[in-house]
């Protein structure tokens, strides 16, 4: 569904990824591992179509992203969404959060995503139905971010990312800002928003438990190289890099 071929980044002649390919299968989550500063971030970008690369390239659905421009350049920002760490900064201060929400609907209102058949000419019920997606209460819709707390603003973030039912997903350490206790109960809602949408899914994260949690295949990235990709079930083997099983250790 997703490939990226052969990406080369540097800023100021200083190089932040090498020679990058991975590949993302439909319905799927990759995890991307590595410590802050490896270039996960700067990884997630490209595949946004936010950040130029040097050398390489990303082909989504078979067409090379750089080739992508008007209707079909929106077509891909409708299929390729993020949530990032911090919920705060998606969510606009000034507005009630069912706004939000439903923001990117109102960008493509040609857009009617299966399980908003019913309510797509009704905002509200829309907001609605998207609070009950991400398990949160409706009594929440009219509330502003600040009157949240961090796992909810999360769950508002992540309702608004899969607004548009995208086929794929980027988590950029959405967990790392939250509490502990929050942390298990955001996993599980997108585990289970992945199975229920069908969605791809590239979870970028230093938590090597919550990346074996999420994923079917992780890549691991340090110093903006990427040292190995494997099954998440082929994590204890022997034959893995020593710096994935420094990071295993480190874990248990
Ligand atoms: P990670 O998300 O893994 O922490 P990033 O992708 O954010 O890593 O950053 C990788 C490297 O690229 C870091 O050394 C960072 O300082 C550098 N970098 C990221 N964005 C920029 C930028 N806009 N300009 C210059 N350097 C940058
Ligand atoms: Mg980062």
């Amino acid at each position: 569904m997703l490939a990226i071929h052969s990406i080369t980044k540097t800023y100021e002649a200083k190089p932040v990824l090498s020679d990058i390919t991975l590949r993302v299968n439909r319905g799927e989550s990759l995890g991307v591992i590595g410590e802050s500063g490896s270039g996960k971030s700067t990884l997630a970008k490209i595949v946004l179509g936010l950040t130029s690369v040097d050398k390489g390239e990303v082909i989504f659905q078979g067409v090379h992203l750089h080739d992508l421009k008007g209707k079909s350049l929106k077509n891909f920002r409708r299929h390729v969404q993020i949530v990032f760490q911090d919920p705060t900064s998606s969510l606009n201060p000034k507005l009630p959060v069912w706004k939000s929400v439903i923001e990117p609907l109102e960008n493509y209102p040609e857009v009617v995503p299966s399980f908003l058949k019913e309510v797509r000419h009704d905002k509200k019920q829309m907001a609605g139905m998207l609070f009950n997606q991400v398990g949160l209460s409706q009594t929440l819709i009219e509330k502003f971010p600040h009157q949240l707390s961090g796992g909810q603003k999360q769950r508002i973030a992540i309702a608004r990312a899969i607004s548009l039912q995208p086929a794929l997903l980027i988590c950029d350490e959405p967990t790392s800002s939250l509490d502990v206790s929050v942390q298990a109960q955001i996993l599980n809602l997108l585990k289970q928003l992945k199975q229920e949408l069908g969605m791809s899914i590239i979870f970028i994260s230093h938590d090597l438990a919550a990346v074996q949690f999420m994923c079917e295949e992780i890549a691991v990235l340090k110093d903006g190289e990427l040292l190995e990709t494997f099954p998440t079930e082929e994590i204890f083997s022997v034959k893995r890099h020593d710096y994935t099983k420094k990071l295993v250790e480190m874990a248990l």
